[in-house]
């Protein structure tokens, strides 16, 4: 198992998702699925080139499963997958997007608007889970991989099985404090309501399945 330190740029925007006091958490589950959209997508164009992949509908799909007992959300999807140099470097780099960049700009005159316009990305799950573990396998890929981290002191990677291309994000659901309840995530009419409000418009089945305590 080898272990890495995020850039600190990076490191920098999980300290702010780990403490985030941003009332709409639940944008987290947005920016997951959308990622999930996104590697379905890069999965369907490498189909229209290439002869050995075969782009059949109804195996791609994104599902969301919780589990109350173990306060987990798992969201999968049968995209593209990630290698390991993948992991390390869409993972552990940040500000692509830009958000970051604009919110120096701006510091912080609404900093809450900010992340609801612009999405701040996977590192949005640390918002609500204090361990975040992604297992994936790219396609054309023989080996899979799990990365997997609890915020702030950085990753681990190492092999892993897993027989099919795509990924797995498992959120370890945050215990909650006095200030802030978190059993919402692993409920499914609230998940449910989440996928209905932000991700409508995703043109994959989202699946849903909750395992009740
Ligand atoms: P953005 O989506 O704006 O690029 P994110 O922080 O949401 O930024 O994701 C960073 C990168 O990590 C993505 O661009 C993609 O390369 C990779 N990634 C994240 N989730 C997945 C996934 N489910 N499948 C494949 N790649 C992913
Ligand atoms: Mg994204």
């Amino acid at each position: 198992m080898e272990k890495k330190q995020f850039q600190a740029e990076s490191k920098r925007l999980l300290e702010m998702m780990i403490n985030s006091i941003y009332s709409q958490k639940e944008i987290f589950l947005r920016e997951l699925i959308s990622n999930a959209s996104d590697a379905i997508d890069k999965i369907y164009y490498k189909a229209l080139t290439d002869e050995a992949l075969r782009f059949d509908k109804d195996s791609y799909y994104i599902k969301v499963a919780a589990d109350k007992e173990n306060r987990t959300l798992k969201i999968t999807d049968t995209g593209i997958g990630m290698t390991k140099e993948d992991l390390e470097n869409n993972l552990g780099i940040i500000a692509k997007s830009g958000s970051l960049a604009f919110k120096n700009e701006n510091e912080l005159k609404d900093g809450h608007d900010i992340i609801g316009q612009f999405g701040v990305g996977f590192y949005s799950a640390f918002m609500v889970a204090d361990v975040v573990t992604v297992i994936s396998k790219a396609v054309g890929s023989e080996t899979a991989y799990k990365w997997e981290s609890t915020g702030t002191e950085g990753y681990t990677i190492e092999p892993y099985e897993k027989d099919t291309v795509g990924t797995e994000i498992i959120l370890k659901i945050k215990e909650n404090t006095e200030e802030e309840n978190y059993d919402e995530y692993v409920e499914e009419y609230r998940l449910k309501s989440i996928i209905k409000k932000y991700s409508d418009f995703i043109r994959y089945p989202i699946k849903m399945d909750v395992t009740a305590s």
